[in-house]
């Protein structure tokens, strides 16, 4: 630890990042709860592969590595999802392409950065994956996070479409930060198997269950 480390830790000692504990960004007990396991859902045919359950902890992470960029936030989030994507690859015995969910503009402007773009880059690099960015949104899009399914389906029809035609036939793998009721990844689906994708699996790292 160098000096300037230390004295911030003196002044700011940390707290988790979900509980608010001193101690560790996250502590013991928090850390039990966003154990890294295999989840499988699906959207349609289309198997979803995730590694932690999303409940009010997982929320924090998640906000934290979204809107504030905390290191330890960003690291969870990128140990989920590699082994999400680790699973799919192991249960498929392919190398696919990897291909992430676009953040609507608004959320761009907020954050400042396309965070499930430059988390599934970081892996695809790791893993020796091609990325692609081939989805666009058409459209704006109301915010989903007070929307049941079936609105949040009507919510999104018809929003995305394909900006990078398929040059070749490629097998490729969605990602996304998370799942919970499926309209995202199912749209996206629907949009890229359009456009003459084959879209073998998604892979998230929070999976809210069971699947509203
Ligand atoms: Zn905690």
């Amino acid at each position: 630890m160098n000096i300037s480390n230390g004295l911030r830790e003196l002044i700011f000692p940390p707290r988790c990042l979900c509980c608010s504990v001193l101690g560790r960004e996250i502590c013991g007990t928090c850390s039990i709860e966003l154990q890294i396991r295999n989840y499988r859902t699906h959207v349609g045919n289309v198997p979803v592969f995730s590694s932690i359950k999303y409940g009010s902890k997982a929320g924090r992470i998640l906000l934290a590595a979204k809107e504030d960029g905390v290191r330890r936030a960003d690291e969870l989030m990128t140990e989920a999802l590699r082994n999400s994507l680790r699973t799919a690859i192991k249960t498929f015995g392919i190398h696919p392409t990897l291909i992430p969910i676009p953040h609507s503009k608004k959320a761009l402007r907020k954050r400042g950065r396309n965070f499930v773009e430059e988390i599934a880059s970081h892996i695809a690099s790791q893993e020796n994956l091609p990325i692609r960015q081939v989805i666009g949104h058409n459209r704006k899009v109301r915010d989903q996070s007070q929307l049941d399914a079936h609105s949040r389906r009507g919510n999104l029809s018809g929003s995305m479409s394909v900006i990078r035609p398929l040059v070749r036939p490629c097998e490729v793998f969605l990602i996304d930060d998370l799942i919970t009721t499926g309209a995202t990844l199912g749209e996206a689906v629907r949009t890229l198997e359009i456009g003459g994708f084959h879209v073998i699996a998604a892979v998230t790292a929070f999976v809210a269950l069971p699947l509203r």
